[in-house]
Parts: structure tokens; C-alpha cells; sequence
């Protein structure tokens, strides 16, 4: 295990990363992110033993780190650096090779196994074509190739990457890190890897730290950190988190802070009454219209809810799988029935959401515009045997509107805002 306690590192005894506790087990990958600058290069300079820490503890398998001879920690740490290498009148094979003085005895020079690890590393980072080529002769993804080969040519119990994927293309960055994770479930290398895709750290990482102004903010499983209001802070850039449907990881999609339109609070008001990401295709083209948006009853988690958070919305929401209770249908009542229109989006009734329709009968009762958008027949969308197409009558009769298409809701809803709202 490679354990720090309160490291402190820098330059010219300027803290850069202060405090930091962390530790990387064999068989697992860390991703380590952050923003530029926050001090991701320095503390894995420390980690990798290239740059002193100002004070705090290292320590490799239980033992310090400065009871290491040089070539015993090479022998378990592998550092492939961001940086190209200074060598540049070395061949790419010569360069790899050089991952593998540790564990070369005097001046015997490279053995028979010493080549077989540098050629497999060069398929591993697909170089193996370029073994002869000079150095200086390559492109910026190749020298970073180079480099991991160099790194995994060290054959280390322990790996910290720097980058690694900065001047990679898509294909082959997720070729790297699937290979990387292949390693560690193969033979137990604990993987440090600092990236700036999120969505990679994601994928591939089993635990993440968040570095902040030389501080690891955050440490958890990527479900844990990557969220929405963690990512605004740090980043200064709403996100918007997603689950991978694929593979159940969080997916995180930065938003540009002024494609959320911002409403003067004379703006009318539309109460949605959606759910299952039926209210996603709502809320922004209303907004976009000028509509400020309400929203509910959603249960936590829906996918509607995350949507209407993100969008700044604060959505009326019942626990997961929860019907919907007392509390929060009177409150979605209170807002339904003070709107300027309720839209009803189209979307599926059950047992658990018909109280939604119960809340829209009540605010067309009490005088509230209603809209119902509907795409496809509402007996398609009713499982409740037949309850909410009664319901979806009385509502109808009461001089609710329908729209087919989405154009012909907004529409509607220009012409509802010029009546009851002329501001
Ligand atoms: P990151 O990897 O997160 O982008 P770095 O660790 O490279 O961050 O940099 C953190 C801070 O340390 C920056 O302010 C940077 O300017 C400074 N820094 C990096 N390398 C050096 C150096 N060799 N000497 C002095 N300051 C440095």
C-alpha cells in the first residue's frame, strides 16, 4: 500500500498541496482529478519520489519511503510523467528499456526476459512498429506512450500516471485504461492515474480524489463524487450527472451556465406534471419560451428530478417508489392551482403517480388553464384499469386543451400567456 499522512509538497518551501491523506492499494485504479493547476502533478511527483515533500509522511508497504534505495523503489513504483522525456536522442526501445534498470544487475546488460517485458509493454501501448524510431521523431500522443511503456516496463507493483491520456485519441484512451484495468485484475497493481475526463475517471476508476487549490476535497467511489453540486463548486460549471445505462456509472455532462435561461419572477408560471424523463422534454422549451416551471409529484431520483434540479427548478418529490403522500400532493395542489397552466406531459399512469391526475382535475376545478399534450391515445398510457382515463374525461370535460405535437403545446401556451399574463 502506498500511504501519505499530511504531505505537504511544493517549491522552494512554497506549499502547493497541503495535507494530504491518501492511500492506493494493489488491485485497485485511483483516478485523480481537478482542476488545472490545483497540484495533481506535484503530489504524484512526491508519490513517485522525484520531488521531496516539505513535511508529512510517506510510506510504501509499511515502511517509509526514504528506507528505499533508489532501484528497490523503482523496482515497485512505475512513474510515467506528463512531461516528454529530455532523452530525445534515444530510440523508443532504448527509452522502455531504461524501465527496465531495476532490475538489472551491474553492467550485464539486458537479458532475454528484460527484452520480452519491453517488447510486451510496446503492444501494450501499440508502439511496437515504432520500436527504431527516434524520440524526437514522434508525435505528443507517442511520447506519452512511450513513457506508460517505459513505466510498465518496470514491471512495479505500484503504477502513478501523470496524464497518460492528455494526447491520446478517443479509441486510443479507452483502449489504455481497459488494458490498464485487464493489469490490475490480472496481477494486483495498484493504479494512481490522474485525468481530466471525468467520464473516463468514472469508467475506470474504482475510487476517486478531487484535488482543490492543493487540497483532496473529495475521496469516494465515482457515484459519491461526481455530483452535480460538488462539480459546480469546484468547477465552476453546472453539470448535468446521468447513469451510464450501459454500465451503471455516473456520466456527467458540463452545461454552459447561460443556456439556463434566468425568468424575472413576473414571468408566468407552468406547473408540469410529468415523470420518467416525460417532463425532460417540457421543461426546457418552456423555459426558453418564458415560462417560469414547476414541477411534480416526481420521486427522488426520477429521472425528471435530476433534469428540473439541474435547470434550477425545485420539483415536488416523494421518496423512490413511495406513492405519493399527503404532504406533497397538497403542495403540488397549492402550486397547480395558482398557475397560469398546468401541462400535463405525456406520460404513463399507474397506481403511484394517479394522484398526479387527481391534482390536475383540482386545479381545472379551481379555474386553471390546463394543457394536455398527448402524442400518442391515452388508453395506450393507462395502467390503472381505467381510473385515470376517468379522470382524464373529467378534465377534458372541464375544458382542458390537447395538444398532438409539441409545437402546437407551446402554441397554446403563447396564447394562454397572452390572455392571463400580459406582462
Ligand atoms: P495540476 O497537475 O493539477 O495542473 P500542478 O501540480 O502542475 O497542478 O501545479 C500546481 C501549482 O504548482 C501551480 O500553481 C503551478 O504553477 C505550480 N508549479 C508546478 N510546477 C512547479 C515548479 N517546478 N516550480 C514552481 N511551481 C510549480
Amino acid at each position: 500500500m502506498i500511504r501519505a499522512e499530511s504531505l505537504c509538497v511544493g517549491y522552494e518551501k512554497r506549499a502547493v498541496v497541503r495535507d494530504a491523506d491518501l492511500q492506493i492499494a494493489p488491485g485497485e485504479v485511483v483516478a485523480l482529478i481537478g482542476p488545472n493547476g490545483s497540484g495533481k502533478t506535484t503530489l504524484m511527483r512526491a508519490l513517485a519520489r522525484t520531488l521531496l515533500p516539505l513535511s508529512g509522511t510517506l510510506s510504501l508497504d509499511g515502511r517509509p519511503y526514504n528506507e528505499y534505495p533508489p532501484t528497490e523503489f523503482a523496482r515497485r513504483v512505475g512513474y510515467a510523467p506528463q512531461e516528454t522525456p529530455v532523452e530525445m536522442g534515444f530510440r523508443v526501445e532504448e527509452l522502455v528499456m531504461m524501465g527496465r534498470y531495476p532490475h538489472q544487475r551491474g553492467f550485464w546488460g539486458a537479458t532475454a526476459q528484460d527484452d520480452a517485458v519491453v517488447e510486451s509493454a510496446l503492444e501494450f501501448v501499440g508502439l511496437s512498429h515504432l520500436r527504431h524510431r527516434l524520440i524526437s521523431q514522434l508525435s505528443g500522443g507517442e511520447r506519452q506512450r512511450v513513457n506508460l511503456a517505459r513505466a510498465l516496463a518496470q514491471q512495479a507493483q505500484y503504477l502513478l500516471l501523470d496524464e497518460p491520456n492528455a494526447h491520446l485519441d478517443l479509441h486510443h484512451q479507452v483502449q489504455l485504461l481497459s488494458r490498464l484495468r485487464e493489469q490490475v485484475a490480472k496481477i494486483g497493481v495498484g493504479v494512481l492515474v490522474s485525468l481530466h475526463d471525468l467520464n473516463l475517471a468514472s469508467e475506470y476508476a474504482d475510487r476517486v480524489m478531487l484535488m482543490v487549490n492543493g487540497q483532496l476535497v473529495q475521496t469516494g467511489t465515482p457515484n459519491e463524487v461526481l455530483q452535480p453540486d460538488i462539480l459546480e463548486e469546484v468547477y465552476h460549471t453546472p453539470t448535468l450527472v446521468r447513469q451510464n445505462p450501459l454500465t451503471g456509472k455516473p456520466l456527467v455532462f458540463p452545461l454552459r451556465a447561460e443556456i439556463i435561461p434566468q425568468l424575472p419572477a413576473e414571468a408566468p408560471f407552468a406547473f408540469v406534471v410529468g415523470g420518467g424523463g416525460s417532463g425532460t422534454e417540457l421543461f426546457y422549451p418552456l423555459m426558453e419560451a418564458g415560462w417560469r416551471v414547476g414541477t411534480g409529484v416526481l420521486n427522488l431520483m426520477d429521472t425528471d428530478e435530476e433534469v428540473a434540479r439541474t435547470l434550477g427548478l425545485e420539483p415536488i418529490i416523494e421518496q423512490p417508489f413511495s406513492p405519493i403522500g399527503e404532504a406533497s400532493f397538497a403542495k403540488a395542489c397549492e402550486q397547480a392551482c395558482s398557475a397560469h397552466a398546468v401541462v400535463v406531459a405525456d406520460v404513463p399512469f399507474g397506481n403511484g403517480n394517479l394522484r398526479n391526475l387527481e391534482l390536475v382535475l383540482h386545479a381545472c376545478r379551481a379555474g386553471t388553464p390546463v394543457v394536455l399534450l398527448e402524442l400518442r391515445p391515452f388508453s395506450e398510457r393507462d395502467y390503472t384499469g381505467g381510473r385515470a382515463t376517468e379522470l382524464w374525461h373529467q378534465i377534458r370535460a372541464l375544458g382542458a386543451q390537447v395538444a398532438r405535437s409539441y409545437p402546437e403545446l407551446l402554441e397554446i401556451l403563447s396564447r394562454l400567456a397572452r390572455q392571463t399574463c400580459p406582462y
